[in-house]
């Protein structure tokens, strides 16, 4: 890390139990890596998916097979905690969070439990992986969008079902603090991508989803791609790195305890264009099919950073193309994998 934002490896002792739950997933098992890169000795890792269907299984961390909808299990995932990470969610794209929205409202039984036993466990910081879906939807009516700021998700009108259930869980973390000085660390996602994550099964977001569908028209010969929508919505799409520094960051700075704050890319892109971009990358031009039926989300969103660069003195910066050759080349081998019979990590199936 090359700013001097306090983080974990500047505060705490290296022995200090550290617990990530959703670990088998995209970004906490890219976090788990992370705090185990940086000589962290006890991490607890914690996911209701089986080991093998892990993204990321880091040698010497405490993995755990825990529904964390269950509150025994959340007091038995924070017993000794110093710092409890919560991206345990039932969630994915646009089309499992269109077409799986109660699913969606119980994770707030997660959330609701481990903030819970974090607080009777005596946890010192606890962080909630909230999401851009949080922000008022009248407000990304249009793919020229004005960049979403914090004080956008009020007069609430979040996304149905998972952007609700983010708001309410940010409150629950917010009065924590408030009434028990319990410190709650809230960051607000906009997508994210990158190795390591969904890629086919149902719940792959954009980048992945047309990536796969890129290489597999390429395999198939079939030169042709569909996409969901006009093409012409607009989102931003962060590095997985950049997230899991601005994570460390942002559970790390008093000034942000109990105070959402958006985590995300500020580099707007159509989704028309993020076709391009693959092709480029991949060296095809596929005919486009447009599926004007299919879910596509709000018109246009992204992340107004003014509020992370005045705290933070730092934004999710690398650029979005550079990301996307990097998660082309490993969906690629994924897909490589899978074809030759060889395991590789999923998603629970939808
Ligand atoms: P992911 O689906 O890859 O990971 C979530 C993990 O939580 C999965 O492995 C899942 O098995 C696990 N989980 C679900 N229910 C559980 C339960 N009851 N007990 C224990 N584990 C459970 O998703 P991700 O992309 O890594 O997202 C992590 C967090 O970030 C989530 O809270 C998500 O809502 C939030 N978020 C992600 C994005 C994004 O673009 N990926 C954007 C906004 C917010």
């Amino acid at each position: 890390m090359t700013l001097n934002n306090p983080t974990a490896a500047s505060m705490r002792n290296k022995d200090d139990l550290i617990v990530i739950a959703g670990a088998g997933g995209f970004i906490a098992g890219a976090l788990t890596q992370h705090f185990a890169d940086q000589g962290f000795t006890k991490i607890r890792a914690i996911d209701k998916k089986p080991l093998y269907k892990w993204y990321q299984w880091v040698p010497g961390v405490e993995s755990l097979c825990l529904d964390l909808e269950y509150r025994d299990n959340c007091h038995r995932a924070v017993e000794g905690a110093v710092e409890v990470y919560n991206l345990a969610a039932d969630m994915g794209g646009m089309g499992f969070i269109e077409n799986f929205r109660v699913e969606c409202l119980r994770s707030i039984l997660i959330n609701t439990h481990l903030l819970q036993a974090s607080y009777e466990a005596g946890v010192d910081r606890y962080f909630f992986s909230s999401s851009a879906c949080a922000y008022n939807i009248d407000l990304q009516q249009d793919p020229n969008v004005r960049a979403l700021k914090e004080s956008d998700a009020y007069p609430a009108n979040a996304e149905r079902g998972y952007g609700w259930e983010k708001l309410m869980s940010e409150i629950f973390c917010q009065e924590y603090w408030a009434e028990r000085k319990m410190k709650t660390f809230i960051a607000r996602f906009h997508n994210v991508y990158g190795p390591y994550g969904s890629w086919d099964g149902g719940r792959e977001k954009a980048p992945a989803a047309l990536t796969r569908k890129v290489i597999e028209a390429q395999e198939s010969g079939v030169m042709e791609i569909d996409i969901w929508g006009d093409g012409a919505q607009t989102r931003s799409f962060m590095f997985i790195d950049d997230c899991v520094k601005g994570i460390d960051m942002i559970s790390h700075c008093d000034e942000l305890i109990a105070t959402p704050i958006n985590l995300g890319s500020s580099e707007l892109i159509s989704i028309n264009d993020l076709v391009s971009m693959v092709e480029d990358i991949a060296g095809v031009q596929l005919e486009r099919e447009y599926k004007l039926d299919a879910p596509m989300g709000v018109a246009g969103r992204n992340s107004d950073n003014t509020f992370i660069q005045q705290v933070l003195g730092w934004e999710p910066d690398l650029p979005l193309r550079e990301g996307m050759e990097q998660t082309y080349n490993w969906i690629q081998q994924q897909y490589a994998d899978r074809a030759a019979g060889l395991p590789t990590p999923a998603a629970d199936e939808k």
